[in-house]
């Protein structure tokens, strides 16, 4: 039995290296379709993505100005001059008997992604590498026999390789879901989770806090949800520390995880490791840069999380509205821009604030909450700030607010906010005078005696009470703080 005293003992130690399916046309070396999804097996593939004798590969210049991007993004440097390589190894889903890869010359060199944490802390993975690559096929197994689907073969990857500085399954989740931000907000990749378009390979070993050496480690394969990061490396955590704790030695090896067990199980150890004969590969010639190629690429990289954080912050907003609004882009990417939303009005400060958190508290739940809302050809931006106005010139409670942006959301043609907010009978009144009418007419009502002789000895309380009476006597439509200024003035 592991207790937390245990588990307090020892320190984990994680290394994630994420393969991410880029989003090119055609693949990596072939003019074959680069999407696979539901497509039947073997019908986009072409002679050179699985090595008929005399093909010859051509680099898909798509694909490197996605890498470019993707440096961008992990603040890495972007090799002037970078090669590939063949990594030799046989299985069935490889008939050229060997993967192109950058062994010696990736492209994409050292960098760094902050990871931004729940508690507000920050921590910051260096990324060793990453190099373009492209994927293998797959096999479907079938009983006693296997088929062979080769439309994966041939997709162009980055493999992201990142230094071993993530000490917890949070961070490891963390860090995870911020490479598919970053990726998907430079448009790398389309970030289809469900269909692999970035698949996780995570690291963990264990050691006693303060030892000087790191255990051996357990490399989890093709983790393909954040969620399975996390959980593979906390179960890992506490198999290895078991492992440990009985007097035994971790082996290194390679785990696949099971997603109905929830558990991790050996495929295959390091004894039987293979060497991959790399050799660089001499039909394609090295892809050379020149610094203002780099430059105009990653130039045309639009806002990217950490500088949306940034503004966001700047607003005044905390770390779940603004993950929530940071998510929500991705969420409904091609339906909406949310964070255009805020973009457009950002020069003006307390409307753009006002409009970050509308659009977390209302908007979005009303995207995620409810099935049955379609985003119509409204101009959200438009209903948004005139609810802003609205509410600002102290003309729209609160409540009614929100019931009329939940009945304009829907329609088809956004018409004149006001006008249909007075109609309906949601404008509040802020003007004294007719409120100064109905608060002389509470306070002089005899059933208000008790709580006006309380208000004036000093419980406080009851003026929710004389407040209540008086939006009661105007339809509602009072503003309350209003009423409650008045009510002072007058005790
Ligand atoms: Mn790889």
């Amino acid at each position: 039995m592991i207790t937390d005293e245990i588990l307090a003992k020892y320190d984990m130690t994680i290394g994630i290296e994420c393969h991410v399916q880029l989003a090119t046309k055609t693949k990596l070396f072939s003019g074959a379709d680069n999407d696979a999804r539901d497509k039947s097996p073997n019908s986009v593939v072409s002679p050179i993505d699985f090595a008929l004798p005399g093909m010859l590969p051509v680099l898909n210049r798509g694909a490197v100005d996605l890498a470019i991007k993707a440096g961008k993004a992990l603040n890495s440097s972007i090799a002037h001059v970078s090669r590939f390589d063949r990594k030799h190894y046989f299985y069935p889903d490889l008939p050229k008997g060997y993967q192109t890869t950058q062994m010696y010359q990736p492209i994409i060199g050292v960098g760094v992604v902050h990871v931004p944490m729940e508690d507000g802390s920050i921590v910051d993975v260096r990324i060793h590498h990453a190099h373009l690559e492209e994927d293998a096929g797959k096999l479907i197994h079938n009983g006693n026999y296997s088929l062979v689907d080769l439309n994966r073969a041939g997709t162009p990857l980055i493999e992201i390789v990142s230094e071993p500085d993530i000490h917890s399954s949070a961070a490891a989740k963390a860090y995870a879901s911020e490479l598919y931000r970053l990726m998907t907000y430079a448009g790398v990749t389309n970030g289809d989770l469900y269909h692999g378009n970035m698949r996780f390979d995570v690291n963990v070993s264990v050691a006693l806090k303060g030892a000087d050496k790191l255990g051996l480690r357990a490399e989890v394969k093709n983790l393909n949800s954040f969620r399975s990061v996390e959980r593979a490396a906390e179960y890992e955590f506490r198999r290895q520390i078991e492992i440990v704790e009985g007097g035994n030695q971790v082996i290194q090896e390679t785990r696949g995880w099971d997603e109905a067990k929830q558990k991790t199980s050996s495929q295959r150890s390091k004894e039987d490791a293979q060497d991959y004969r790399y050799m660089p590969d001499a039909d394609i010639p090295p892809i050379v840069l020149t610094d203002s190629e780099i430059a105009e690429i990653q130039a045309t990289v639009p806002r990217l999380p950490g500088q949306w954080r940034f503004i966001l912050r700047q607003l005044g907003l905390e770390y779940l509205p603004i993950e929530t609004l940071l998510d929500a882009e991705n969420e409904f990417r091609g339906q909406i821009n949310i964070l255009k939303m805020i973009e457009d009005v950002v020069s003006d400060t307390k409307k753009a604030k006002f409009i970050a958190n509308w659009t977390v508290n209302n908007f979005i739940t009303l995207l995620r909450g409810e099935p049955t809302f379609k985003i119509g050809s409204i101009d959200y931006l438009a209903l948004e700030v005139a609810i802003y106005e609205l509410t600002d010139a102290n003309k729209l409670s609160s409540t009614n607010a929100k019931i009329l942006f939940r009945e304009l959301a829907v329609m088809e043609t956004l018409p004149d906010v006001e006008k249909y907010a007075t109609d309906k009978g949601y404008i509040q009144v802020s003007d004294e005078g007719s409120i100064a009418v109905i608060v002389d007419e509470v306070l002089a009502d005899p059933l208000s005696a008790k709580a006006v002789e309380d208000l004036k000895n000093g419980n406080d309380k009851v003026i929710g009470f004389l407040v209540g009476q008086v939006m009661k006597k105007s339809g509602g439509k009072a503003n309350p703080a209003l009423v409650q200024k008045l009510i002072r003035e007058r005790i």
